[in-house]
């Protein structure tokens, strides 16, 4: 049995279960990791209590893609991602990822999850393909050093990119490895890190970087391995590569990954903005799922997913915040409201668009069934206790407290949330990470990507 902890008192407690329950004026009594029971006055035993009076409380959100190493490439006057052509851009970025080492993985890991957490998350995925010769085989050992350090769950994909350039890739040597080199690094990973039981806050996803970018070799052998040890599987998919797979393969993307199988329930796919109806169709028939990543969309003018149309046709959609590459920071309260209002710009001519609460289930429900987490997503008895509270009685919310639900799509609570719990311990209180020094790890951090990133690298500052 683990610590009892019983929350009091909060003004309304959004579960997002499957009945669309909402408490007000009422506990939730966490027994270790888990939830026990949420109701009025609950007059069980406690270790220890939280005043949740004047608090909404709601699911932590889930986070399905991302790419943490690329947090310390942002902000850049060299990069005007709406301005520039994929190539242009390919070219700028991967000078600076050439550079990184795992002191920049880790302390850009940290610097990530730190916004995620601040902002509602409680369960991350990362797609980690940045491998150089100075990180080595370290990334995800890093990123898990990172994890543990601030509480939050965590699941690691492991990336790759197998194609030279001169076979098409767009990917410099350096950072090329080899599917040998990519599947020993897996198998260690997953030995080492992955955790299938309930409630586990370390998980490894085998995750290729993109069909176009590695040999067909690497996408069947992911598909192997990762069915035999029983890890998911996740790639970038339908953003802007079809027409090289046509010629290259003779067919398009999600038919090539169909046909060495990778897809199925335990596979979500990043973006798909460039999928057919009929494709999307085939996904929901599957049981793949889609990262919905509304900022690169948004920033490179891309086409906008129909979410509703989605829902209808049973395709399971979540919710990235993306890498900084493309998205400049990591809030996904912020992507939540983004991904919101971009279905509200579509309404006229798509028949509708789904509920601001809708989107939050996508961010909280979807992302736990992305990622196989039926212990996460929602709260009720038996669920992870995995939550954020929003201080209701913040001067800027006066007059919405009448609907909780709709709240954080609709009205948007973009600053930092009150609390974030995880697995039942309080990980971010009323501005301050538990149990890690901010200050410290920030001026390491930003020592780090001085000397390693921005002192040496000419593409931090020279326009083309
Ligand atoms: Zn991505």
């Amino acid at each position: 049995m683990g610590k009892k902890i019983l929350i009091k008192n909060a003004q309304a407690i959004v579960t997002c279960d499957e009945s669309d329950t909402i408490y007000y004026d009422a506990d939730m009594l966490v027994d270790g990791p888990s939830i026990v029971a949420i109701g009025k006055n609950i007059d069980r035993p406690y270790d220890e209590t939280i005043d949740a009076a004047g608090k909404f409380i709601y699911p932590g959100l889930i986070n399905t893609h991302h790419h943490f190493f690329q947090t310390f490439v942002r902000n850049l006057r060299t990069i005007d991602y709406p301005n520039m052509t994929v190539p242009q851009w390919l070219d700028k970025i991967y000078r600076i990822f050439q550079r990184i080492n795992g002191d920049v993985i880790y302390y850009s890991t940290l610097t990530a999850l730190s916004d995620l957490i601040k902002h509602g998350c409680t369960t991350a995925f990362d797609h980690q393909y940045c491998y150089t010769t100075a990180t080595g085989d370290t990334p995800v050992d890093r990123q898990m050093q990172a994890a543990k350090e601030l509480g939050i769950r965590y699941h690691a994909g492991r990336g790759a990119n197998t194609l030279p350039r001169e076979q098409g890739s767009t990917i410099p040597e350096n950072m090329l490895e080899t599917t040998d080199k990519f599947l020993r690094d897996c198998e260690r990973i997953i030995g080492l890190y992955h955790d299938p039981e309930p409630f586990s806050m370390s998980r490894i996803v085998m995750a290729p970087c993109q069909p176009m970018n590695s040999y067909k070799e690497t996408f069947e052998e992911t598909v192997a391995m990762a069915r035999k040890n029983r890890v998911f599987m996740h790639t970038h998919l339908g953003e802007g590569e079809n027409e090289t797979m046509v010629q290259r393969w003779g067919k398009r993307t999600l038919t090539w990954c169909e046909d060495i199988g990778f897809a199925g329930p335990d596979v979500w796919y990043a973006h798909c903005w460039e999928l057919t109806a009929e494709e999307f169709e085939r996904m929901a028939k599957a049981g793949t799922g889609v990262s919905h990543c509304p900022a690169p969309a948004v920033l490179g003018g891309f086409p906008i997913l129909s979410i509703k149309w989605l829902n209808e046709i049973g395709v399971n959609v979540s919710l990235g915040c993306d890498g900084s590459a493309t998205n400049d920071s990591s809030n996904l309260l912020d992507s939540l409201r983004m991904a919101y209002t971009m279905q509200c710009y579509y309404s006229k001519e798509r028949r509708g668009a789904i509920s601001a609460y809708d989107m939050l289930k996508i961010a909280t429900v979807g992302g736990a069934k992305t990622l196989g987490r039926t212990d996460l997503g929602s709260l009720s008895a038996g669920k992870g206790a995995d939550l954020f509270m929003v201080d209701a009685r913040s001067l800027e919310l006066t007059g919405t407290e009448h609907d909780p639900a709709n709240l954080l799509a609709r009205v948007g609570v973009t600053g930092n949330v009150f609390l974030t719990m995880i697995n039942g311990r309080t990980v971010y209180r009323d501005g301050t990470l538990q149990g890690v020094d901010e200050h410290r790890l920030r001026a390491e951090g930003e020592a780090v990507c001085d000397r390693v990133l921005r002192q040496p690298c000419e593409a931090f500052h020279t326009l083309f």
